[in-house]
């Protein structure tokens, strides 16, 4: 009988993508499955990516991580949310915060009793009812508790993190190399095709050192030096509905406790994010070259820090879109390989956590099945779509009308499921969703909201619920969150009695 099993993968990048790859396959295929990653400290990596969403929290519990210890090594802190700053119009603020916004009531997601409460005058902003955006501006943060009613917001808060992306790299070595990664160093000069069927059967390193395996994960960021430069996969190039093609990244000094948000401030040709560690504060300027030269948005960047800057400004280069294959042939490309959108709601890095999921679920023996590849990239393009399409919805809703870059965004034709999305939505508040999507509800709806779409009318059969049941609903849901937001302490108490990093 012949063994078709996957024996030797190799892994080519050190990065986020690559290590989180080589952690999470170390951890679930065993020794069985040799694993060698090569990275080369000459190039590099994009040294940027430090906001994450709550997904990363599964990712842990899958390799066993200690959250305690992650979160120290990385100097991390904790994420309720993003505040959205003058993006609908300046002056606006709202925050998308991860999890809840209510409950829901019979058989209606909470939002359409607000919808009609909001117009009644009985109801306050959408974010008073959430636990999360009303804890963030406060600068209060804890973990769920285990000591209060299972139907407690405290019981099982959403939340993500901040971390410095080299420590997370290193992290994630060390947790690879332990269950018996083999890192290598040096430089891929080259890749050997096989003449009968074009796979690829092997890389050669700078050394003249030839590694061969069954399967080759493509994690070495933009370049795509497997799956672009060797097998041609193709980009769908999206930069037409996601303008921003540019960021310069710099960390500052911190002035207070961080907040237990990220910051998303719209500026006249992009945005700025601001994302605080327990060592430093990250901040770009995330903007279009077609709007701002990179001078001017350099100047714009420092001079709105929130202290000194701690090192000189870096300036990155991105095209939005995503490869035509994630897969081909005996290549997964994850990561920045694989595509890219900006960093507007942190989806990177969980985009790496879920192309890691689908392999594993679709893993292949060494026929790799026609089927198994197709699959996976339909649902990786879905996925990306998907996020395209609410990122997009962060430019397309806005009221700005101050410069060159707001008119374009503002007038651009936008993607046909996002406009079907947006008319259901204006209408009577209504969503569809497809399981397989990574925003859920609620962050549409704190999206929309936020940029200023709002629903002509509520759901009909939030009219069978009397006025004064009304109004207790909405009071009642917000005595809960206040009396929770209330007991919860400061975030940087938190950080320094649990995880407090070294020095
Ligand atoms: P890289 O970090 O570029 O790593 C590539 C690796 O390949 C390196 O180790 C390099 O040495 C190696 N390599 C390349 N060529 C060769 C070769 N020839 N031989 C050997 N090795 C080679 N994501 C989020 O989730 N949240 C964020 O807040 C966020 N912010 C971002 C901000 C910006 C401006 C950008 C550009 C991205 C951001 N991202 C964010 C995305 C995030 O940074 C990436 O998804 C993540 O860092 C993974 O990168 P990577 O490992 O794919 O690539």
């Amino acid at each position: 009988m012949i063994d078709n099993r996957i024996k030797d993968i190799v892994i080519v990048g050190g990065g986020t993508a690559g290590w989180m790859t080589a952690a999470a396959l170390a951890k679930i295929l065993g020794p069985q499955v040799s694993i060698r990653l090569i990275e080369s400290e000459e190039i590099g990596t994009v040294g940027v990516g430090e906001a994450t969403v709550p997904h990363l929290k599964l990712f842990n519990k899958i390799l066993e991580i200690d959250e305690i210890d992650f979160v120290k090594q990385t100097q991390g802190t904790f994420k309720l949310g993003i505040e959205f700053v003058d993006w609908g119009r300046i002056g606006d603020r709202y925050i998308h915060g991860f999890g809840t916004v209510g409950h829901d009531y019979g058989m209606l997601p909470f939002h359409q009793y607000w919808l009609k409460a909001f117009k009644t005058g009985v109801a306050e902003d959408i974010g008073a009812y959430s636990l999360n955006t009303a804890a963030a501006p406060l600068g209060k943060f804890m973990a769920s508790a285990s000591d209060v009613p299972p139907t407690s917001p405290l019981a099982n808060i959403a939340y993500a993190y901040h971390f410095d992306a080299g420590l997370y790299a290193r992290f994630l070595r060390n947790y690879a190399e332990a269950r018996g990664v083999r890192r290598t160093e040096g430089k891929v000069t080259q890749t050997v095709l096989r003449d009968t069927d074009g796979f690829i059967d092997a890389i050669v390193l700078d050394s003249g050192e030839r590694i061969s395996g069954d399967l080759f994960v493509d994690c070495s960021g933009f370049r795509g030096l497997l799956i672009e430069q060797a097998l041609n996969a193709g980009y769908d190039d999206w930069t037409h509905w996601l303008p921003c093609d540019r960021a310069i990244a710099v960390p500052c000094e911190n002035v207070g406790p961080p907040t237990p948000f990220t910051r998303s401030t719209a500026r006249s040709a992009g945005w700025q994010w601001r994302i605080p560690l327990q060592h430093r504060t990250g901040n770009g300027y995330v903007y279009s070259s077609q709007f701002i030269s990179d001078d001017e948005a350099a100047s714009t960047l420092l001079a709105n820090l929130d202290g000194p800057a701690l090192a000189e400004p870096r300036t990155l280069r991105f095209k939005t879109g995503m490869r035509k294959k994630f897969w081909d042939r005996n290549c997964i490309a994850i990561g920045l390989a694989s595509g890219f959108m900006e960093p507007l709601e942190s989806t990177s890095i969980y985009m790496i956590q879920s192309g890691i999921a689908r392999l594993v679920n679709l893993f292949p023996d060494r026929r790799f099945d026609p089927a198994i590849i197709d699959r996976y990239n339909a649902q990786a393009a879905f996925e990306c779509e998907r996020i395209r399409d609410f990122l997009v919805l962060h430019y397309c809703a806005t009221e700005r009308n101050d410069s060159p870059f707001w008119d374009y965004c503002r007038t651009m034709s936008i993607p046909a499921p996002l406009a079907e999305t947006i008319r259901l939505w204006r209408s009577s508040g209504r969503f569809y969703r497809n399981a397989e999507e990574m925003f859920i509800l609620t962050s549409w709806v704190q999206v929309m909201l936020g940029q200023r779409i709002v629903p002509a009318t509520h759901h009909p059969m939030v009219d069978q619920l009397p006025a004064p049941e009304l109004e207790g609903l909405m009071r009642s849901v917000k005595g809960v969150i206040d009396a929770c937001v209330e007991s919860m302490p400061m975030h940087q108490m938190f950080i320094d009695r649990f995880c407090k990093a070294p020095a």
